[in-house]
């Protein structure tokens, strides 16, 4: 159900909600209690998400990548980068992937006023409609850091928070397809949703090659577990 109240009751039942954040940080608590915003769905799927673009250096050899072996994923974008290279967010919606909400700068959201949180969520959900036509359907914040205003934003939004079961550590200068493939690897089961970066433009200059290297073997690793690869939206609603 699009914009569903699940995940906002379950996350509005824990017992201090004010230690959401803490407690949506591990991806141990993440899997048991919040499965929705650990991104688990079917086990014979699994999602794959991107974070941080469009980017213009990086995000069309992912493009190419993703076209060659038939796949389709998210990519949750970045006003400022959105603003910047409108064109490019076009050509990832025209490419049959899905977009998604990842907020206005790369700010983290502790260090950001309610009021701030909000305004960032809106606007990016708006720009993100106005340029590629597309309505947002899911919103994960800069560092995976989730705020009680994040949540309250995103439920007025009728966004879905979904954060990710494992990732492959593809920010940091020393990663490489190998460490890339191996850590998201260690992380991957069924139903799991994938977090790697298509920009580099927070992280170390140049760090999205290694996720680029380690996506052919992660998709062939995929397709021999027999697990689908898709966007969010396929993830948690097969019949989409
Ligand atoms: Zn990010």
């Amino acid at each position: 159900m699009r914009g569903g109240p699940g995940w906002a009751a379950a996350t509005l039942a824990l017992p201090a909600f004010q230690a959401a954040p803490a407690l949506a940080a591990v991806p141990a608590v993440r899997a048991r209690f919040l499965p929705g915003l650990h991104g688990v769905g079917r086990p014979d799927r699994v999602a794959l998400t991107f974070d941080d673009g469009p980017d213009p250096e990086s995000t069309p050899r992912f493009l190419e990548v993703l076209a060659a072996h038939r796949v389709r994923a998210t990519f949750f974008l970045l006003g400022t980068m959105l603003r910047r290279w409108p064109e490019l967010g076009r050509q990832v919606v025209d490419a049959g992937h899905e977009v998604a909400v990842h907020g206005w700068a790369h700010d983290n959201l502790l260090l950001r006023g309610p009021v701030a949180t909000v305004r960032d969520l809106a606007r990016t959900r708006a720009l993100i409609a106005e340029v590629t036509g597309r309505t947002p359907r899911f919103f994960r914040p800069p560092y995976g850091v989730l705020t009680g205003a994040a949540l309250l934003g995103a439920l007025r939004l009728r966004l879905e928070p979904v954060l990710w079961s494992c990732w492959g550590r593809d920010w940091t200068p020393s990663a490489t397809g190998d460490t890339v493939y191996d850590t998201v690897r260690a992380g991957l089961a069924g139903g799991g949703t994938i977090l790697l970066h298509d920009s580099s433009c927070t992280a170390a200059p140049g760090a999205w090659r290694s996720a680029l290297t380690a996506l052919p073997r992660l998709l062939a690793e995929c397709r021999r577990q027999g697990w689908t690869v898709g966007p969010l939206g396929a993830h948690r609603d097969p019949a989409r």
